[in-house]
């Protein structure tokens, strides 16, 4: 009997695994009881572990700690701001290449949408937004640091600069940037930013929304004063603490991740020689993220092929509930025609250069077989 070979996880944007450090910290407290509301010992205990947890969080993004309130992850935070902002105004301007936790909330709430588009390579048309605010009417806007299929990062400052002359705010959803690249609140000129534990190796289920000076989210749903009455309900406290422990390990880890973009190009230039297009390749892109497509082997081939052969990758985020759909996000950079054919590899703080340079030997094994039964059935 042969080995059971390796599984080699390239899918760090969907989730990324627990961090050690995440894992101690939060069956530690798995074990105390104590509710952070309780005056009593154990109640002050898991208190303490919260604002322990809420400073790494904090420091992870330049928030403030008065400012940033823990939810149930990404999701709810987007729409917590999503709240905010849309407050008042006349129009939200989302960016064609939002994850759907932000374009489906804008589009289920009151105020209208209208979509911001992108360039061919995915990114924000600044020019765009600001034909948009000379219109003079009052907008809200929402842009996300870096796009959860094509890595690409997003001129955000750029953005608030133009927001903010115009009096408008602007929502940022950091979820796949945190722990990636440095991220900084005031820097970014955010007005609100949205992060998730799961994407930078702290647990499923917890994430936070961090708001500057002169933003008063509303809460979704009313209940006890929770998190400033933000975010009503007891505190999951064994995720919040995992989630800080995550961020503190994420900060101290950011230039290990800078590298990893040496190992992820070099399996790239291996798929192009064979006639791959990478998307987004000449805008600036998270270090860990690689879209690619090939006319001719679709996605979800693709993804059975390398799972067969022990590497795990994504058909493209646009993906939930098991059922993939065409990539709005490459629609939107006018690539639909390559979305059937688009996968995403992405790394992470355990991947290294053998593990890219194993996907593109597999890759290309699949793509060896798939264009020579083409080259056949053609003669
Ligand atoms: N925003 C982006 C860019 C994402 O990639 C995701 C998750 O895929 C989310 C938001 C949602 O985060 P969560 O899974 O924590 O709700």
């Amino acid at each position: 009997m042969t080995a059971p070979r390796p599984i080699l996880y390239l899918d760090w944007n969907a989730t990324a695994p627990l961090r050690p450090e995440a894992r101690a910290a939060l069956l530690a407290v798995l074990d105390a009881p104590g509710n952070p509301s309780s005056v009593h010992a154990a109640g002050r205990k898991a208190r303490d572990v919260v604002e322990r947890a809420r400073g790494e969080v904090a420091a992870l993004i330049g928030a403030a700690t008065e400012r940033l309130v823990f939810t149930g992850g990404g999701t709810e935070a987007n729409a917590l701001a999503l709240r905010a902002l849309s407050d008042g105004v006349d129009a939200l301007l989302v960016s064609a290449i939002e994850h759907d936790a932000v374009m489906q909330t804008a589009r289920a709430g009151a105020t209208p949408v209208e979509v911001w588009p992108v360039t061919a390579e995915g990114v924000a048309d600044l020019a765009w937004l600001e034909a948009r605010l000379r219109r003079g009417d009052r907008v809200a806007a929402a842009l996300m640091l870096a796009n959860n299929e094509t890595g690409v990062i997003q001129p955000v400052a750029q953005a608030a600069a133009l927001l903010h002359a115009a009096g408008a705010r602007l929502h940022v959803d950091a979820v796949q940037a945190a722990g990636k690249i440095p991220v900084d609140l005031a820097a970014l000129g955010a007005d609100t930013l949205a992060i998730s534990a799961h994407k930078l190796g702290g647990p499923q289920g917890a994430g936070a929304l961090a708001f500057a000076t002169d933003v008063r989210p509303t809460p979704l749903w009313r209940g006890g004063g929770q998190e400033q009455g933000l975010r009503p309900g007891t505190e999951n406290v064994a995720a919040i603490v995992g989630f800080g422990a995550a961020a503190k390990a994420a900060l101290a880890a950011l230039p290990d991740m800078a590298d990893q973009a040496a190992a992820r190009d070099a399996a790239a230039a291996r798929l192009k020689a064979v006639g791959a297009s990478i998307l987004g390749e000449a805008a600036p892109r998270l270090p860990n993220t690689l879209c690619l497509a090939v006319p001719g082997w679709p996605s979800d081939r693709q993804v059975m092929w390398l799972d067969l052969g022990g590497v795990q990758v994504s058909a493209g985020a646009a993906c939930s509930s098991g059922k993939v759909r065409p990539s709005p996000v490459l629609e939107a950079m006018g690539e639909g025609a390559l979305a059937p054919f688009a996968l995403r590899a992405s790394g992470g703080y355990a991947t290294d250069a053998s593990h890219w340079s194993a996907f593109a030997d597999l890759w290309l094994d699949g793509y060896a077989r798939v264009s020579a039964r083409q080259r056949t059935e053609v003669a």
